[in-house]
């Protein structure tokens, strides 16, 4: 995978689209791709603080498996 897949992926984990395999895909990138993974960060802390206001328990559980997962491959 190269960064603008792992961009297009990226957008598409944190609104909770994306399969299995592409998550996995996007982590193995992730893990060795610093620069994708601070946009990652960045990314993922602006969306999860709009989405805590919007829709505070109302977060699908997928979504938040794939969030955890993947805050789990970069911290
Ligand atoms: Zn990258």
């Amino acid at each position: 995978m190269n960064c603008n897949k792992a961009t297009v992926l990226m957008s598409a984990a944190i609104d909770g689209e994306l399969t299995a395999i592409e998550t996995d895909e996007l982590a193995f990138h992730l893990e060795n791709c610093p620069e994708c993974r601070s946009e990652f960060q960045d990314a993922k802390n602006t969306k999860i603080i709009i989405r805590e206001r919007i829709v505070r328990v109302k977060a699908p559980k997928t979504l938040v498996e794939t969030i955890v997962r993947l805050t789990n491959v970069i911290s």
